[in-house]
């Protein structure tokens, strides 16, 4: 790295793209190229803004070449190619742009590293629909939060500091007093503690077991006649005391990660919160609000919807895009031999990993990933929000935030690669 090209700058308000909440308050500092997190990251944030940026060239099956003659093995494998497949996905909106730009010119499959999670909501909006709300509604107005079989903070670690704990919202002035409801097992709870001390409610439950008592739930508020009598009597207070709160609450949201519900149709349990949020709407304000696609997730649904008119796993080979959510996931097209090339992209977590494959693969990802086989090619690329400006959605889907450059990379990005393969194809 060329210090010269680094002068010492603090860039503040930047939106930190390592997790799908795209914090925008973060500061960094840069001290010729080397980076600090000042204020506002959080320990997955710290951990990869300042990582230390190993120097690698391009592989060609392990051994070094340079990037021209990378991307032009990169675009012979694709010519001869009849299936390839395009996954992982890791970049940003303008990434992606490119990725189904060459997708489509080469019928390939194209599906995401999140999309196993993804796809279950998305099976729930094609089927009934949902309501759903944002993190700046959150923000401002909530009073209730239940989360079912997801405590936020695992996955997205500054979610109760930025959305529910916030000192300043627009309509709730007394943020503090939130109440704060917990469905599942295994959850971290601690963050649901309010600032003056109020414990959150827990409803122990396995995660499976939720779409049920969800369900009872949703029947008790909707005055059916349901048969309590083999609820212990523990289960039938939390079961009242949520229903109480549920129904007084000017503003409750109910918060789930697809990607933690992994159980077999677990898009059912997404379906039955949904339809019970609908249901809470006749008397009082309640929006859902779905946390998950980390690595440009939300991005690449929103960029495949509005290039081919589907959500992810289209496959272009038949000349138009196809949809399939289950035939065309990556686990299934690999272990169906349906594809004979993959093209791998990750570009913001060092730690993630192709999947091994008796294909061909290439692999655009950070130049610190350790891929645990040695891939037909590599190329190291730089990262989006911190080596080059760019756009990613937020979990939300309705804001697309401005990434910032916050320091100068040798590395390429995925879109130059993508692009120069496209233009030799
Ligand atoms: S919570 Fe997510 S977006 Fe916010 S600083 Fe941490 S990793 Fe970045």
């Amino acid at each position: 790295m060329n210090s010269a090209k680094h002068p010492d700058k603090i860039h503040k308000e930047v939106p930190c793209p390592f997790c799908c909440l795209l914090c925008d308050d973060l500061v960094i500092q840069n001290r010729a190229g080397i980076l600090k997190v000042r204020e506002n990251g959080c320990s997955r944030a710290i951990a990869h803004y300042e990582q230390v940026q190993p120097e690698i060239q391009p592989t060609i099956k392990g051994k070094v070449v340079t990037l021209k003659d990378a991307i032009l093995h990169i675009s012979n494998i694709l010519k001869s190619s009849q299936h390839p497949l395009f996954s992982g996905l890791g970049t940003d909106v303008g990434g992606l742009r490119s990725t189904l730009q060459l997708a489509d010119k080469t019928g390939a499959i194209v599906d995401h590293m999140h999309s196993t999670g993804l796809t279950r909501n998305m099976l729930v909006l094609q089927d009934l629909g949902w309501m759903m709300t944002t993190l700046t509604e959150i923000k401002n107005h909530a009073d209730l939060i239940v989360f079912a079989g997801t405590d936020a903070v695992s996955g997205y670690p500054r979610f109760f500091e930025r959305f529910i704990w916030n000192k300043n919202a627009l309509f709730n002035k007394n943020t503090g007093g939130r109440k704060v409801f917990y469905i599942g097992e295994n959850l971290d709870t601690r963050p649901g503690i309010s600032p003056d001390g109020q414990q959150p409610v827990t409803v122990q439950c396995k995660h499976e077991d939720i779409g049920e008592f969800i369900a009872i739930l949703h029947a008790t508020l909707a005055g059916d006649k349901v048969n309590l009598e083999n609820l212990s009597g523990k289960r039938l207070k939390e079961l009242k005391l949520l229903a109480y709160h549920l129904t007084n609450a000017r503003y409750g949201v109910l918060v789930w990660a697809p990607g933690e519900m992994d159980f077999p149709h677990a898009e059912l349990t997404i379906q039955a919160l949904c339809e019970m949020v609908k249901f809470i709407n006749r008397s009082t304000r309640f929006g859902c609000l779905s946390l998950g696609g980390n690595d440009g997730g939300v991005s690449a649904v929103n960029v495949s919807t509005w290039q081919s008119g589907y959500p992810l796993r289209v496959n272009f080979n038949n000349g138009y895009p196809e949809y399939d959510p289950s035939r065309f996931s990556t686990d299934n097209v690999l272990k169906n031999n349906e594809a004979d090339a993959l093209v791998w992209i990750s570009s913001f977590d060092t730690n993630t990993r192709p999947p091994k494959a008796d294909i061909p693969v290439i692999l655009l990802a950070t130049p610190a990933t350790e891929p645990d086989f040695t891939p037909d090619v590599f190329i190291p690329v730089c990262t989006p929000g911190v080596d080059h400006a760019g756009y990613l959605f937020r979990t939300d889907s309705v804001v697309s935030l401005p990434l910032k450059q916050v320091r100068v990379s040798g590395y390429p990005s995925v879109k130059h690669i993508l692009d120069c393969v496209s233009g030799l194809i």
